[in-house]
């Protein structure tokens, strides 16, 4: 038995579970955490809400301080003791696994966290600069609460993106700035993959012999189109604002947008930000909410603008299918995942409808039961139509455990 905890830093939250994981073979779906907890800073600024809850159904919610050492350190805290105690000390974690935004080109798969990985992330700051910082205080609060001899490794999100072809990966820009590394990285990948193995599994079938379209429409949106395994195209980019329309995030745009509105109405860099990552996609279009849910309740009330900013995802999200599909060559199955994908049948019914022409039909009644890991195509169809349930800290687990078993 190896006991895994997964730390997964966002901007302002913090996931954490921990999976006990047997020896002999790795179930192939995830096995309930004995034990979850979430460190929320986005309702206010001076302290932390954190809830932990166990596999037994304890839960324990909190407000402290809003450093987040000293919130990881609170949260360590409860996996041995009170009443949402789940071993008997802390030496009994075998390995900590971080999912880590960025990578960079060097970071081609997971790692043994060390001092060079340290410095590689830190330098990556300035490519992922909410989230790289949160994942290097994750990685010394664990190291003063558990010690530095507990591995720790990094699983990253631009990994499984590493090795897409060159004329995938390179921006049409000058090439000092591809040789500064401004290039496409792609995100999601912890999640593509997951899916991806998780699709084969479901399928009964050989990953290297399939052509596969993950999309993941969460709050960030993105698709990957996976060959024999391997991602080779995706459409998040240098940064996670390329691409899809989102539910914040604008997606891909003009950039002669940008040139016309520092030139003409003086935007800073900053409300140029904000507004393409914070006020665009769904609620900017439809003025209502960033949340697809919101979105068909103002679609049932009538609302015009809901009614755009729907059409407008469903168009975005088509055409980039269709870019996917060209980059493979064909595809034999279309994967919907993360909390748009695997909850909006309509979202999903939409897609589908422009593919009709390729032979690829779901099923009405079964798509509306929005059923996790189950085929939605119909018996004919010729290409599979799968909702996967992500499961990013449960891959993250894998991957530290696999690392583990090789060291
Ligand atoms: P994140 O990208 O932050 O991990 P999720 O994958 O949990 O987010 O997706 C969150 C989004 O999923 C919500 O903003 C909402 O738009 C959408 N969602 C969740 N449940 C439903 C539902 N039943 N119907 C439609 N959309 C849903």
């Amino acid at each position: 038995m190896m006991k895994i905890l997964v730390l997964n830093a966002g901007s302002s939250s913090q996931k954490s579970c921990l999976y006990e994981i047997a020896d002999d073979v790795l179930p192939n779906h995830s096995p309930l955490p004995l034990w979850e907890a979430k460190v929320d800073w986005t309702h206010h600024s001076e302290f932390a809400e954190i809830e932990v809850k166990t596999v037994k159904g304890e839960t324990v919610q909190a407000e402290i301080s809003a450093d987040r050492a000293a919130a990881i350190a609170y949260l360590l805290n409860t996996l041995w003791s009170g009443s949402t105690q789940v071993i008997d000390q802390p030496s009994e974690i075998d390995a900590v696994g971080h999912r880590v935004v960025h990578g960079g080109q060097e970071y081609q798969q997971s790692v043994l966290i060390n001092q060079q990985v340290r410095e590689a992330i830190a330098q990556l700051i300035p490519l992922a600069p909410a989230h790289n910082p949160a994942n290097l205080e994750g990685i010394e609060a664990i190291e003063q609460t558990l010690g530095t001899q507990i591995p720790q490794v990094a699983v990253f999100d631009t990994a499984f993106h590493a090795q897409m072809p060159a004329a995938a990966a390179t921006y049409p820009i000058p090439y000092e700035w591809f040789e500064q590394g401004i290039r496409r990285y792609g995100f999601h990948g912890i999640s593509h993959q997951y899916c991806a193995e998780r699709a084969a599994y479901l399928l009964g079938r050989d990953l290297k012999d399939l052509r596969l379209i993950t999309c993941h429409l969460g709050n960030g949106c993105s698709l990957a189109a996976i060959r024999a395994g391997c991602s080779i195209d995706t459409t998040m980019g240098f940064t996670p604002l390329e691409g899809l329309m989102m539910g914040s995030r604008s997606g891909s745009v003009d950039p002669g947008i940008l040139i016309h509105l520092m030139r003409q109405a003086g935007y800073t860099i900053d409300q140029l930000d904000q507004m393409l990552n914070k006020e665009s996609g769904l609620k900017g279009v439809s003025g209502v909410s960033a949340d697809m849910r919101q979105i068909d309740q103002a679609i049932a009330q009538g609302n015009p603008r809901a009614q755009l900013a729907f059409d407008i995802y469903v168009h975005r999200l088509r055409s980039s299918i269709g870019a996917m599909l060209a980059s493979l060559g064909g595809v034999d199955a279309l994967i919907f995942t993360a909390g748009v994908g695997e909850n909006s049948a309509a979202i999903r019914a939409a897609a589908c409808e422009g593919f009709s022409f390729l032979g690829l039909n779901i099923d009405a009644e079964k798509n509306t039961q929005s059923p996790a890991d189950q085929d939605i195509a119909t018996v004919d169809s010729k290409v599979r139509v799968l909702v996967i349930h992500t499961e990013e800290d449960w891959a993250i687990a894998q991957q530290c455990w696999h690392l583990l078993k090789q060291a």
